[in-house]
């Protein structure tokens, strides 16, 4: 590629709307550009850096026993509509209509296209398992699409699924799948960690999201210093401190005008907010729900929502307030409250000489034990760990981080071979439906994570494996003769190797022609200047570590295939 007639459009200031290092450089450097709120198109450098992403996803899968295909991104309702998805996806997944009016979607993922071609080809146990796997572009209604293409609405994903014939295949599959996006993400430059994960819309009951560590992360990691428990926050277990016990004495009202928070009343009463059980109203399925967890704590919804059984459920808003008038917004309290159903949180199991609302205006009542003053239906985990908190495996310190989530794992189970009939007959000709699991890597999503982990103020610093070219040749005064020879002849030399190389063939000055190099960040760059004219050497200098060494062309031409022999090193053995 040569730099003057290369589409590299650069730009000295950054996007408005561009929040994250990733979006600013990707922008500012012309690997980027957005058409639409959350889409974007990828120009020269940046379709480089994807289709490098995208050949270590197909090595990896490839590997691993997956099976590429390519499946079409407009779906018709009719499917979406046998696993139930179609109204519970919600405005989320984006819809057209074709002439005649039928309806479609624009896949999010494609579980039901890939459970409906399996069920209509595969029925015998002697085709199982299959590993299906497909790279291409999907679709997401954000509500608020941003940080470039960390939230987009339109990206590119490789989605897969496997058929087992049963569970134990399946969690065979789920391993190997496991074990290859570790390499993927490894591979592509990324410090990740995989951590226990909600399912949400896909289902199913076990999950593990992968996740490169980022300070703009939208997902916090909940991480043991002790052990490997890691999960996503949303789910992240703890072991509760000690529970206050309080010293017996009789429960006491006390009058708190004008208090309306907990830090408030907190204050007033001079007592901590963990000595408070905070009684939040949920309105489950049409009944009145009381949730009760300690004062210094939320009550967490996707907990919440695996306790309850159901994804119906709100907090109380002004009609529910006033619809149930028996509950005093600000002053509810546990004790004598009257609700369809209690649940509290683990920590509050036994707890004593607690303070709660008194379910009457302006007091609260001291001295409240768990128990004697109020019962509890349901103890669970409905709050979040957090930093500092007690690992649930080994007791160690919780850490909590922030991360991108780059990739999803899950073990769908019967979900959809149940729901659409997947079956296949087994050995002794019954029918079973196939035990699935499914599995998503966001191809664009990890371009902007590696670059969120692999950048400085100057720009953007790509690992080799995915730059979007391995040396960047620099002839300083391009207008003096030998050094554009030299430079011309090492552009030959890396091309007769296959390397992908950018040639700087500009007449810019040197300033301009380092500023535009540390943005778009190539890994190795190769100055030709005053050394060259001395003693024919060039400068090689490593954009990652700022190394810089006199070297003559043949030494340095030696020094990058050594390089590229270490990457294709970690390809996996083909089998
Ligand atoms: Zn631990």
């Amino acid at each position: 590629m040569r730099q003057s007639s290369a589409f590299i459009p650069t730009l000295k200031e950054s996007p408005a709307d561009a929040e994250v290092a990733s979006h600013r450089l990707l922008v500012r450097a012309g690997f980027l550009r957005r058409v639409a709120s959350g889409i974007y198109e990828l120009l020269p450098l940046g379709a480089r850096v994807v289709r490098n992403i995208e050949r270590i996803v197909r090595e990896e899968m490839n590997a691993a026993g997956a099976q590429e295909v390519i499946l079409p991104i407009m779906q018709p309702r009719e499917l979406w509509e046998e696993s139930g998805r179609w109204s519970k996806y919600g405005p989320e997944m984006m819809r057209l209509k074709d002439r005649a009016e039928r309806d479609f979607g624009l896949g999010p993922t494609a579980e039901e296209v890939i459970t409906d071609l399996v069920r209509s080809n595969v029925s015998s146990y002697r085709d199982l398992p299959l590993n299906l796997y497909q790279i291409g572009d999907k679709f997401r209604d954000e509500i608020r699409p941003r940080f470039g293409l960390l939230r987009g609405r339109e990206f590119i994903m490789k989605d897969g699924y496997s058929f087992d014939r049963d569970e134990e295949g399946m969690r065979r599959s789920y391993q190997a799948m496991y074990d290859a996006y570790g390499r993927v993400f490894t591979r592509s430059g990324c410090t990740w960690r995989a951590v226990e994960a909600d399912t949400g819309l896909i289902g199913g009951d076990v999950s593990h999201e992968f996740m490169v560590t980022a300070e703009v992360g939208e997902d916090d990691i909940a991480y043991c210093e002790g052990c490997d428990y890691a999960a996503n926050v949303t789910l992240a277990a703890y072991r509760r401190d000690e529970r206050p016990r309080g010293e017996g004495k009789a429960a006491e009202k006390v009058h708190t005008p004008d208090k309306g928070t907990i830090e408030e009343v907190s204050s007033f009463l001079g007592l901590e907010p963990k000595l408070f059980v905070k009684c939040i109203m949920f309105l489950v399925e049409d009944r009145a729900v009381a949730v009760l967890v300690p004062g210094d704590r939320e009550a967490n919804e996707i907990k919440l929502e695996r306790v309850l059984g159901t994804g119906e459920f709100r907090l109380f808003g002004d009609d529910d307030w006033k619809r149930f008038p028996s509950y005093l917004q600000g002053f509810v309290g546990p004790a004598g409250l009257r609700a369809a159903e209690i649940i509290a949180d683990e920590a509050l199991e036994g707890a004593g000489g607690m303070v709660c609302g008194a379910n009457e205006k302006d007091y609260h009542t001291v001295n409240v034990d768990e128990g004697r003053d109020f019962q509890v239906d349901r103890f669970a985990d409905i709050t979040s760990a957090r930093e500092g908190d007690m690992c649930p495996r080994c007791g160690g310190t919780l850490r909590v981080e922030a991360g991108i989530e780059v990739g999803q794992v899950f073990q769908l189970g019967l979900k959809y071979s149940e729901a659409m009939h997947c079956n296949y007959d087994d050995e002794n000709g019954m029918s079973r439906p196939m035990v699935m699991g499914t599995y998503g890597i966001g191809v664009t999503r990890l371009m902007s994570a590696v670059i969120e982990q692999n950048h400085d103020e100057r720009g953007m610093i790509w690992p080799l494996s995915v730059a979007p070219a391995m040396l960047h040749i620099l002839p300083l005064n391009y207008e003096r003769e030998e050094r554009s020879a030299a430079a011309h002849e090492l552009y030959e030399s890396c091309r007769r190797r296959g390397w992908e190389v950018l040639l700087d063939d500009r007449e810019e000055s040197a300033g301009i022609k380092f500023a535009d190099a540390d943005l778009i960040g190539i890994p190795y760059r190769a100055v030709i200047g005053k050394g060259y004219d001395e003693d024919g050497t060039v400068e090689l200098q490593v954009r990652a570590t700022g190394e810089k060494r006199k070297m003559e062309m043949q030494p340095l031409l030696d020094d990058l295939q050594q390089a590229v022999d270490e990457l294709v090193n970690e390809r996996p053995a083909v089998t």
